[in-house]
């Protein structure tokens, strides 16, 4: 895709850019995930060395506050001394055991305990495989081929989930991947999101087909757009109506927006959960649960296979397991106030500069679509001047704040970005904003 820069750098980065020109040379697109190129938004990928607190520091030397947190896990910011010993303590013992182990008990046992409609849970490294896994479970229990989902959502690159998904997907434009089959995709019915009767139509027009709704529980993969009041469980009387299963993927929002995710916050009872991110503490950990019922089909107790050789990994629950207990209602107050205090500065900046923008929010996630509008789907969030964002990007970057190079992504922030973090990002906003403000398509 051909993105045009509209703004020049004020500094070079040599360090990362030969290390970009090295990773290109031996992996597609000099990165291994897409939403860390920087091709949405020009430029060089900054190669983090470190990270301590809310900073990143690049190949460079150069510090940056960061405002991407992993894609949400570094909940509590960067090398939690806690996290930190809780790792080192566990590789002392060991890296992998193939075996059952204690940690996975404390893990499930932690996440059984927060989220109340969770009776049983499934370890798993990616929040693709446990995605992928809870549609799987669907269809195995309820011998139904279908699944709905929603335009703009991402549950990872499962196959039959990438249609009309958001995150690098909706970053680069992406029509519905090449790889993935007729065959594959055929089953997936795509809705435009916060839309129940066009929910109620698909389940008019398939009878007995559909096997269960995915959605995201509050999106956060085509900006932040949460869900309109009534709409979740509006999804959840639909399926139960229906025989089908209402599956709430809080891979991203899990243990993030509250102790319990967004289930804490408006109380909708799925039958499937999906998790990842902040439960594995930076370490690949992810987990699928819910109903008892449903998950006692899961093999060794049911016929529905599923397996990892690294699932329940030993130092990534015993991350996970640490983090999860740092995150008391304190940390989850501090969290809130970050995002509060960093919403304000953002409007105020760029209100001050008149750029037309809305800020959206779900809990302590937020981000800035660059529209007069609100935003409550894929399309509305298309619809916005990503150009406006690509300016306030690379000036804030310029500036030491890192921000996710995607017009399409959350913003996330930790326990960490303390005062001098946020009058650094404070500092930096208004010639973002004039930035953002100047821009031309
Ligand atoms: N589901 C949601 C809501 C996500 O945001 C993501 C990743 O961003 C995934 C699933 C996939 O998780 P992973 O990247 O760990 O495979």
């Amino acid at each position: 895709m051909q993105v045009r820069i509209t703004v020049s750098f004020p500094y070079e980065a040599p360090v990362s850019q030969s290390l970009f020109e090295r990773a290109s040379a031996v992996t597609p697109g000099g990165v291994n995930s897409p939403v860390r190129a920087f091709r949405a938004v020009g430029g060089t990928p900054r190669f983090m060395v470190s990270g301590t607190g809310p900073y990143l520091t690049d190949a460079d030397g150069r510090e940056y506050v960061d405002l991407v947190c992993s894609w949400g896990p570094m909940i509590l910011g960067h090398s939690h001394p806690e996290v930190i010993a809780a790792v080192q303590d566990a590789v002392s013992r060991g890296t992998s055991f193939g075996t059952p182990g204690a940690g996975e008990v404390e893990l499930a046992e932690e996440i059984v305990a927060r989220i109340e409609p969770v009776e049983q849970v499934r370890l798993v490294s990616s929040g693709t495989e446990a995605t992928m896994s809870a549609i799987r479970l669907a269809r195995g229990f309820t011998g139904r081929p279908k699944v709905v989902k929603f335009a703009g959502c991402y549950h990872g690159h499962v196959d039959a989930l990438l249609a009309a998904a958001g995150s690098g997907v909706a970053t680069f434009g992406l029509p519905d991947t090449p790889g993935v089959t007729g065959a594959q995709a055929g089953d997936t019915i795509v809705l435009p999101y916060n839309d129940l009767e066009a929910v109620r139509a698909a389940f008019a027009a398939h009878p007995g087909e559909i096997a269960c709704v995915i959605t995201e529980a509050s999106p956060g993969n085509m900006g932040v757009v949460p869900p309109l009041p009534g709409f979740n469980q509006g999804l959840k009387d639909i399926c139960s109506d229906n025989g089908a299963l209402y599956i709430s993927d809080e891979v991203m929002t899990g243990f993030r927006v509250s102790k319990s995710g967004w289930y804490g916050i408006d109380g909708v009872r799925p039958d499937l959960m999906t998790f990842g991110k902040v439960m594995g503490g930076g370490f690949p950990a992810a987990a699928f649960g819910g109903r008892a019922d449903v998950m006692a089909h899961l093999a060794p107790a049911g016929p529905v296979y599923q397996a990892g050789t690294l699932s329940g990994n030993p130092i990534a629950t015993a991350a996970g397991v640490a983090q999860l207990r740092l995150l008391d209602d304190a940390a989850y107050e501090k969290v809130d106030a970050v995002s509060a205090e960093l919403r304000g500065l953002v409007t105020e900046a760029l209100a001050k500069e008149g750029v037309a923008h809305r800020l959206q929010v779900a809990g302590n996630m937020f981000s800035v679509f660059f529209t007069g509008a609100d935003v409550t789907n894929y399309d509305e969030a298309k619809a916005q001047e990503s150009f406006r964002f690509t300016a306030f990007f690379h000036s804030m970057l310029a500036q030491g704040v890192y921000l996710p190079p995607s017009a399409f992504e959350s913003w996330f922030v930790s326990t960490a970005h303390d005062t001098q973090a946020v009058e650094r990002i404070a500092a930096a906003l208004p010639a973002a904003a004039r930035a953002a403000a100047e821009a031309t398509e």
